[in-house]
């Protein structure tokens, strides 16, 4: 089986439940306070090592408690955690989310030692990439890192997996070295500069990523299902039909399993297959990486 090296953000995610969102200026009493692991990058780690990937997490976390927890954490995950640093001089990434009685929900990050994530930072773990490594890789660190890494992970024969969330752009020539980009339709949107709301329009975007050098797309269409793309072959993989209670994560936990089914060998349909069980599952639970599934779940008896 490949190892899988997941380079991304950490953060602490801090909810209140209330009745209302409070307005400008105004101070609300609210209910319940739950206090979570995020930050997409440790959320995809988490999802492809409950799934039984060999992963190593590669971030930056702040000198401070919430650091310390987020490490221990993803310890206990089973995940590799030498290549994470400490940060002297900025706090650990925190989201403070307030959720209101319809679940809407308002959420302000600050990035903090997320945001200083550097190439020098990430150039010990990059002596692990070779052939033998798939690279998984978000938006929520800064961008020239994010270039740096594919472009490396490219060149040591590695494969690159981009999930391009939050959407943003990259310099032109990095389309070339990634063997998967998974958007959801909303960044799709975005990164092609077209409407995506159907397979059809998704189809017409994924061509645009496709023409740039892209050699595989996968859009995530929510309760749809994922659309696959590659220039000769085009599928849509549907969603299993659940209740779903809580999609936040969902996206995250779809990246980090198709991984693990592309490190053990399995064809893309296939791991897309997987990736949709998995998040299924995922939606039918509270929180996002709470509700990653474990592989015992998504192959019972086959462990
Ligand atoms: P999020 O931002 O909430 O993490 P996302 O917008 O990045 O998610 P989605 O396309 O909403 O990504 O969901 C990712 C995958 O999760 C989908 O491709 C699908 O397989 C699964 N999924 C999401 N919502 C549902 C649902 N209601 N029922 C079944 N599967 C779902």
């Amino acid at each position: 089986m490949k190892k899988i090296l997941v380079f991304g953000s950490s953060n602490t995610d801090m909810v209140i439940q209330a009745e209302h969102l409070p307005l400008p200026g105004e101070t609300i009493l609210g209910g319940k306070f739950t206090m979570h692991a995020g930050g997409k990058g440790a959320n995809q780690a988490v999802a492809a090592a409950r799934m039984g990937g060999n992963v190593t997490f590669i971030a930056k976390v702040g000198n401070d408690l919430f650091g310390q927890q987020a490490r221990q954490q993803l310890i206990n995950e089973g995940i590799t955690t030498d290549y994470i640093i400490t940060d002297p001089d900025h706090p650990s990434g925190v989201a403070l989310i307030t959720v209101d009685n319809k679940g809407e929900n308002s959420i302000v990050v600050a990035s903090g030692s997320n945001a200083t994530l550097s190439p020098a930072d990430v150039s010990g773990a990059i002596e692990l990439i070779n052939s033998d490594t798939i690279v998984l890789i978000q938006l929520e660190i800064p961008i020239p890192t994010v270039e740096y890494i594919i472009e490396q992970s490219n060149s040591r024969g590695a494969q690159v997996i981009l999930n391009p969330a939050p959407a943003n752009s990259l310099h032109k020539e990095i389309y070339n070295y990634l063997h998967l980009l998974t958007p959801n339709e909303t960044e799709l949107s975005l990164l092609t500069n077209t409407i995506v709301t159907d397979i059809p329009s998704a189809e017409q975007a994924a061509q645009i990523l496709h023409k740039r050098g892209v050699k595989n797309i996968i859009v995530t269409m929510g309760a749809s299902g994922a659309f696959w793309y590659s220039g000769t072959d085009s599928q849509l993989i549907p969603a299993p039909k659940v209740d779903a209670i809580d999609t936040t994560g969902a996206g995250d936990i779809f990246n980090g399993v198709l991984c693990v089914f592309l490190a053990e060998g399995y064809s893309l349909p296939e791991a897309i297959h997987y990736a949709c069980q998995a998040s299924a599952i995922s939606v039918t639970r509270m929180g996002a990486q709470s509700s990653a599934p474990y592989r015992e779940e998504l192959l019972p008896g086959k462990t």
